[in-house]
Formats: structure tokens, sequence, C-alpha cells
């Protein structure tokens, strides 16, 4: 065989890979149904062969998968994406499957996860929501909106039962300073946004803490005094929704008390006998 080779020449050789080549071409069809037979009479021992040869070559390849994917990364991940669109519907399907199917592990990784990524998982979720508050807020809203006759009962027979529960909850987070500062920043800007008062964005915690200082920390109206457990609020003197500005010359505590009587009266008005309306 060897020397048949050797003794071949150049052009003999030629011709042959030509004749082996139509040949193949003739017979391309026959050959690799032939081909399919024969590999799925051998499947056991092929896969015997494969993994025996995987086992003994286990570094070679993981190397060479390696060096494959590094080089062909963009190909790989534009060939994952096109698989995925052009396959999403039996992904999604096959995901659901295996979804259901492993629904307890599933649960059961996911709560070992959370309990051990605590701290990454709430500074994840604090930095998704900088990011995304509006996208939040508004898919909130809306939600809201589309389920409103489901939600109001049950929020309604949530706080009827558990109403102590819920005021208790809502005055320990009221006198944390961060509870002092939401209350206080957030419930005036948002009203001041919703009247578009003039001052929105000028007027911060800061400030308004500094208009509290003014006052003695004492109600305007009352001259109750602020404590940790009895709060004071802040009123804007001229509601906003009577066109009052949300600025600090316009704001002063109130205990909650006297902000309930008061409401969007206006003490001016009242005193020039306008009725406040
Ligand atoms: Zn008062």
């Amino acid at each position: 065989m060897d020397n048949r080779a050797s003794e071949e020449t150049d052009q003999q050789r030629e011709r042959r890979a030509e004749r082996c080549k139509a040949y193949y071409e003739r017979n391309k069809a026959a050959i690799l149904a032939q081909r399919k037979v024969s590999r799925a009479a051998n499947a056991g021992i092929i896969a015997i062969q494969r993994k025996s040869y995987r086992a003994a070559n286990r570094q070679q390849i993981s190397e060479s998968n390696r060096s494959y994917k590094e080089q062909h990364r963009m190909e790989l991940l534009e060939g994952n994406r096109v698989y995925r669109c052009v396959h999403s519907e039996q992904l999604a399907e096959a995901k659901h499957a295996y979804n259901v199917a492993h629904k307890e592990d599933n649960a059961r990784c996911n709560r070992t996860w959370r309990e051990s990524h605590k701290a990454e998982k709430s500074s994840y979720e604090r930095a998704y929501r900088g990011v995304h508050l509006e996208e939040l807020l508004e898919r909130n809203r809306l939600y809201h909106r589309e389920h409103r006759d489901e939600i109001l009962p049950k929020c309604h027979a949530y706080r009827e039962a558990n109403r102590n529960i819920i005021a208790e909850r809502q005055r320990v987070w009221r006198a944390t300073s961060r509870g002092i500062e939401v209350v206080r920043e957030h419930g005036h800007a948002r009203r001041a946004r919703e009247h578009q008062a003039t001052g929105y964005g000028y007027t911060t915690s800061a400030l308004i803490e500094a208009r509290h200082e003014v006052w003695g920390h004492r109600c305007y109206i009352c001259g109750k005094q602020e404590t940790k457990e009895d709060r004071l609020q802040t009123d804007h003197v001229k509601p906003l929704i009577k066109g009052g500005p949300h600025f600090p010359c316009n704001l002063r505590p109130i205990c909650p008390s006297c902000n309930a009587s008061k409401r969007d009266k206006w003490p001016y008005a009242l005193a020039y006998g306008k009725g406040g309306k």
C-alpha cells in the first residue's frame, strides 16, 4: 500500500482524488444514508469511544473549546441571538415545562440564594429602583388603575383587620430619621408637583427642617411642642391647591390635629371673611 502510494505520480494521485470526489457527489445521498445507519447501529460503541476520548483528553478539549470560543466570540453571540429569535416559542415552552417540573427545586434554590446574597440583592434592587424609578412608578400606577376594583376592597379589608398593627408600624417608621425625611420631602414634593407649585425642586428636606427650627419645633397654630412620639407635620400656610408656593416662606410646622382641622383652608382668606375657599 505504501509502495503503491509512493509509486503513484502526482498526476495519478490527482486523478484518483477527482474520481473519488465525483463518486461521492454522484452517490452522496446513499453514502450519507449509509453513514447514518451505521452510526445508529454503532451508537453504543461510538458513545463509549467518545466518552473515553473525552476522559483521556479533557484538558486538551477544554483548552481548544476555550480558544475557539475566544476566536469566534462575536459569531457565537450572534448565532445564539439568532437562534433565540428563531426558536423563541420553543425556548419559552421548554423553559416553562422545566420550571413546572422543577418548581420545588427552583423555589428551594432561589430561597437559598436569596438568603446567602441578602446584601447583594438589596443593593442591586436599590440601584435598579434608582435607575428605573419612573418606569416602576408608572407600571404600578397603571396596574392600580386597571385593577382598582380588585385592589381597593382587598386593601380596605386588610386595613380594617390590621388597623393597630398598621398604625404602630407607621408610627415607628415615621420616627426614624429616614421616615421624617421621606414624609416631609416626598409628601410635599408630590403635592407640590401635583399642583405645579412654584418652588418645586428648590425646597429640600434641609430647608424644611430649617423652617421647623425657626418655629422652635412647635405647632404654629396651637403651640404644641414636637416630641419623639408626636412628630409635627409641615403645613403650606397658603395651601398648594389654592396656588400657595412650595417655598420655605410658605412652610410651617403643624401638629397632626391642627393639620387635620385646617386641611386646605387658608387662614388669611378666613381672616378676611373669604371662607378660605
Ligand atoms: Zn397644633
